[in-house]
């Protein structure tokens, strides 16, 4: 991590029971329990595995939410992926956990998740809503190379015919193409890469953990040929960084090449304890930039609607592009 904060977790500061913890918290994640703790070797060094029994699994998006989907899944907390502009980062904040390093390394597993998910299904009182993966976390991040619970999860929701979309970065879907295709034959599933530019040094340098932006191109072509919809995310377009117009015009010409089934543009969006971490990364690597996102967002988490229009510019009429 890049010239940021370091707040200090321990294992006695994790935060699972904040009911009653007296922390004057809400009582977020109460219905989690950690019981073991693994540390990642291999292929899975540097990463920390942290075991958690969950109640709940499919969750009710709060009702002021202007998304498409009302229900969400997320098997992990945490993400290796580690994307400096991750609006999920403050979520481990909850656990006791920091949104820097610790976001990124030590992921929480709901080693139930599977189970919980079919029980939940089986409700009489579950109607069959569309329910969303990759809202909070990448459900293809690399700790489902290990613990398999999104391909579990997809089985179980084909097997229900419940749709469903998953949001990734992660080319390790292409390992479950024959689940997704077998659920893709009972019921509406969609999926949809995030893959924000093309441009080598802006993906090393604030998308460190994730694949390749061509190997995320390469996916949605043989997720699409396997007959899995898939559509791209370009997103986050960073002010000042990967908004020039030849940028967002060769990554979205790699994507329509590819058969994307929809594309969808959109802004840095910045809101409160990522922009402080995104901004101290900026310090650090370009300054100068900071020092206009700062000026440009002011205390705002969005850009204004027509700095946002400025800012996707040759491809804003894409956000109308389906096929
Ligand atoms: S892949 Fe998504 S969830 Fe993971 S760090 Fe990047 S933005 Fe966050």
């Amino acid at each position: 991590m890049v010239g940021v904060g370091t707040a200090a977790s321990t294992d006695q500061g994790f935060r699972w029971r904040l009911a009653g913890d007296g922390a004057g918290q809400p009582a977020l994640f109460s219905d989690e329990e950690l019981f073991d703790r693994h540390v990642g070797r291999g292929e899975f060094r540097g990463l920390e595995f942290l075991h958690v029994n969950a109640k709940r699994l499919i969750n009710p998006v709060p009702a002021r939410s202007r998304m498409g989907f009302r229900f969400t899944i997320n098997a992990y907390r945490g993400c290796s992926h580690s994307c400096e502009f991750c609006f999920a980062r403050p979520t481990h904040e909850y656990l006791g956990l920091d949104i820097h390093d610790d976001f990124e390394r030590k992921i929480v597993v709901k080693v139930n998740a599977v189970e919980r998910v079919r029980a939940e299904l089986r409700s009489p009182k579950w109607g069959g809503a569309l329910i969303a993966m990759g809202t909070n976390t990448d459900p293809y991040q690399r700790a489902e190379g290990k613990y398999h619970l999104t391909r579990g999860i997809v089985e179980a929701l084909g097997e229900a015919a419940n749709p469903f979309s998953i949001l990734t970065k992660g080319t390790l879907i292409l390992r479950d193409v024959d689940v997704l295709t077998e659920a893709a034959a009972r019921t509406d599933v969609r999926c949809a890469f995030s893959i924000a530019t093309l441009d080598e040094e802006a993906w090393k340098a604030t998308e460190r953990g994730a694949p390749h932006p061509r190997r995320r191109v390469e996916a949605v072509r043989k997720l699409n040929a396997a007959g899995i919809p898939t559509g791209v995310l370009i997103a986050p377009i960073i002010p000042g960084w990967t908004d020039r117009p030849e940028q967002l015009t060769e990554v979205a010409a790699a994507c329509i090449d590819a058969g994307a089934t929809s594309i969808t543009p959109l802004a840095l969006h910045l809101r409160p304890g990522v922009k402080e971490h995104f901004l101290a990364f900026l310090d650090a690597r370009r300054p100068e930039l900071a020092a206009d996102l700062r000026a440009r967002y002011g205390a705002r988490s969005y850009l204004s609607g027509p700095e946002q229009q400025a800012v996707v510019g040759p491809v804003g009429d894409l956000g109308r592009h389906r096929r």
